[in-house]
């Protein structure tokens, strides 16, 4: 090993993350409800040939995939590639398949409300912890397939795993009906066998590039060094190198995680004095920055509270091009706001809070990593 991988952070094992997705979602909605269906090539998308060409298949069944037709596609492909006999359009129906995406989240939250919805169909759990009590993710896994066939009549694969991406890897490893665990010690092994488009986030264009350089699988991901993959494709190069000797450290980001982290505080009597109000910002400041730090979390939005005498409040907000925990930057931003606010002075100010939101997570490496090398 290259001495480049201590760019890497070290990544926690510990965690026991499940990726669960229905199996094409609403095309399986559509045939359970009407099962003429289910010996057809069906297709969810306005039919084309009454749309003048026009529009985009949002899921085929397993059938229609045989011909080589998948979501994102023209609907206009199914046309060419089916045989008409075959073929069958369903219009989309997204009340229906909220309603049982519904049914599935309730099933999810008898595990864990730690759940992070990607779609109507997907989402991750975290079950480190779970209501269950259980300790093998498989069984949790296992629960939450049958309930959503018993209570829905549909079938869904899970993954699970360590970390996020991984646990997707997983879920999408076996699918339809599947079920894939991969054990810490296993990952290395794992993602060397796969094909470099399915790691995340890599396109087609993407594809092309690596393919260029011979990079063809996890394996020649992991060949490369951690140095040479950055020099290459940058922040993209260094997400590859993660991904590639099984790096994730994000959260599952349930509906109780924090979306935002701030520091607020009412006065009474109000604060007529800049100086003083510039002051309390700062300590905000100061605080947020704190916790954002000891979450290894930067924000990439600052906002500004401010509520004055006559219970008049209003917010402001500065996006930065760059992440960050600096308290002096946060203050800066801050105080930026403030200035351009003067009336708030005159009628006095009643409550002032610092706030960041569009929280990352802090990667220990990426500090100037990308400027150096
Ligand atoms: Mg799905």
């Amino acid at each position: 090993m290259n001495s480049s991988e201590n760019l890497l952070p070290k990544q926690d094992i510990h965690r026991r993350i499940i990726h669960l997705d229905m199996d094409a979602f609403y095309a399986s909605v559509e045939m359970r409800d009407n099962p003429n269906l289910k010996t057809k090539a069906l297709v969810v998308a306005h039919d084309p040939r009454k749309y003048n060409g026009h529009g985009v298949i949002t899921t085929a069944n397993y059938i229609a995939r045989r011909y080589g037709v998948g979501s994102a596609m023209p609907a206009i492909e199914a046309v060419r590639k089916i045989p008409p006999d075959k073929l069958v359009f369903v219009e989309p129906n997204f009340k229906k398949y909220r309603a049982v995406s519904q049914q599935v989240h309730e099933i999810m939250h008898e595990v864990t409300d730690i759940v992070e919805p990607i779609s109507l169909d997907e989402a991750y759990l975290d079950v480190t912890k779970n209501k269950l009590g259980s300790y093998t993710a498989l069984e949790l896994g296992n629960y939450m397939q049958a309930e959503i066939y018993k209570r829905t009549g549909l079938t869904s694969s899970f993954g699970a795993t360590y970390n996020k991406f991984l646990a997707k890897m997983a879920s999408e490893y076996a699918k339809p009906f599947g079920k894939t665990i991969i054990l810490p010690e296993e990952a290395i092994d794992f993602l060397a066998r796969q094909d470099i488009k399915k790691f995340p986030g890599v396109g087609k264009k993407t594809q092309n590039s690596l393919r260029e350089l011979g990079i063809n699988t996890g394996k020649d991901l992991q060949n490369k060094s951690v140095e040479f993959l950055i020099k290459k494709f940058k922040k993209w190069g260094y997400s590859l190198a993660m991904h590639s000797r099984g790096i994730d450290l994000s959260p599952v980001e349930g509906d109780r995680t924090r979306k935002s982290i701030g520091k607020e505080r009412t006065f009474e009597p109000s604060i007529f004095d800049q100086q003083q109000a510039l002051t309390n910002l700062r300590k905000y400041s100061s605080e947020v920055s704190d916790i954002l730090i000891e979450k290894n979390l930067s924000a990439k939005c600052i906002v500004l509270k401010i509520r004055d005498s006559d219970f008049h409040t209003i917010t402001r907000r500065r996006m930065l091009k760059k992440a960050t925990s600096n308290e002096k930057i946060i203050f800066q931003e801050v105080r930026d706001l403030f200035l351009t606010l003067p009336e708030f002075l005159n009628k006095g100010i009643r409550l002032l809070g610092v706030s960041t939101t569009n929280l990352e997570q802090t990667h220990y490496a990426e500090v100037d990593l990308f400027d150096t090398l």
